[in-house]
């Protein structure tokens, strides 16, 4: 309670109650559902124990049903590693076992193996996605270790995809984890990777993502692109190609001029000069929302953020920025390409 306010539940699904006449059989009705009963015995306590009309008592019944307050018995069992992970599936009013099972039948490729891939590598194997391909041809670095977590000092030197791969296991032996130290640079390179239910790329090599995006769309492979801008954490567009609109639908990104090719080579020259700053805490946020738009769209419990967007949280001033990327019936790269993808996930909650 706050004020004259009852509060049923937590987060975005509470909801204030504040007729006071509510309140104690609320409250007395949460607690008998304490132990698991079947709606027929909590009717009747209402209408037995506590005297209320049946009316009444269907309505408060009602009112905790359906925000989602009640969950089924033994939905929490600690002894299962995914148990509190199963709770947050079911605020989404999702079946948490089917979740799980998805997660599980889930295969994630990662291009890029730095510090957002170390978070979301960590992240979705320790959720329960059964198979993570791990791909990067970069060496760890000492000054990787501000932001690429699971390297150690003694690891400087080693092939940051087989160290990831052996830390991920470490923290979950039952996730299928394949490591590649290979370098992508092309639709050759692209086209001998795994096909995978969903291909992450937080690689920042100049011009990967038109690459990772031409080829994904004619594959029918989706993908997502997780990066930092600067001190700008962005995640997304979530990729479904015949379904949403993909990397070249809306312009998101800026590009030197095409009509004027002095000044580009120009622009270019002084670009390949910049080193992009990396702040861990940046890198941190970027990689939880993405996981957790993956853990959804894999696992099919609610609606991942950045379907038909790109999204940015600007850490300095703690806004929320977006670009649409919504899809464009005369985009170059989608626009002729048909629906590949006959997973029945692929059209649910992306319009
Ligand atoms: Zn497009």
């Amino acid at each position: 309670m706050q004020g004259q306010t009852l509060f049923l539940g937590f987060g975005s699904i509470q909801q204030a109650v504040t007729d006071a006449r509510l309140w104690e059989p609320l409250i007395r009705l949460a607690d008998y559902q304490s132990t698991p009963r079947t709606r027929s015995e909590s009717l009747t306590f209402l209408t037995h124990d506590l005297q209320l009309d049946t009316a009444s008592a269907e309505a408060l019944v009602l009112l905790l049903e359906s925000g989602r307050f009640l969950i089924p018995a033994q939905s929490y069992d600690p002894r299962d590693r995914y148990s509190r992970h199963a709770l947050f599936y079911e605020l989404s009013g999702e079946d948490s076992a089917r979740v799980q099972k998805r997660l599980a039948d889930s295969h994630v490729l990662l291009l890029g193996c730095g510090g957002i891939g170390n978070l979301v590598a960590t992240t979705l194997a320790t959720a329960g996605v059964g198979t993570l391909t791990l791909v990067d041809d970069d060496q760890v670095e000492l000054s990787n270790l501000t932001r690429q977590f699971l390297f150690t000092e003694a690891d400087v030197g080693q092939p940051k995809c087989e160290v990831l791969a052996r830390e991920v296991t470490r923290r979950n032996s039952h996730c299928r984890v394949r490591a590649f130290t290979t370098a992508v640079t092309d639709r050759t390179d692209l086209a001998a990777l795994a096909v995978s239910d969903l291909l992450v790329v937080s690689a920042d090599s100049p011009g990967l993502t038109r690459l990772v995006n031409t080829h994904a769309v004619a594959s029918g492979q989706e993908w997502l692109n997780v990066c930092y801008v600067n001190d700008i954490a962005v995640w997304g567009p979530l990729v479904i190609p015949g379904v949403t609109g993909c990397w070249d639908c809306q312009p998101l990104t800026a590009h030197p001029p095409h009509d004027d090719p002095d000044l580009a080579a120009l622009i270019k020259r002084v670009n390949s000069r910049y080193q992009a700053p990396s702040n861990g805490p940046v890198n941190m946020v970027a990689s939880a929302l993405a996981a957790l738009d993956v853990l959804r769209r894999l696992g099919g419990f609610g609606v991942p953020a950045s379907l038909n967007r790109r999204v940015g949280v600007w850490s300095h001033e703690l806004t929320l920025d977006e670009q649409p990327a919504e899809r464009d019936p005369l985009c170059p790269t989608c626009a002729r390409a048909t629906p590949t993808a006959t997973d029945p996930r692929a059209t649910e909650g992306a319009r």
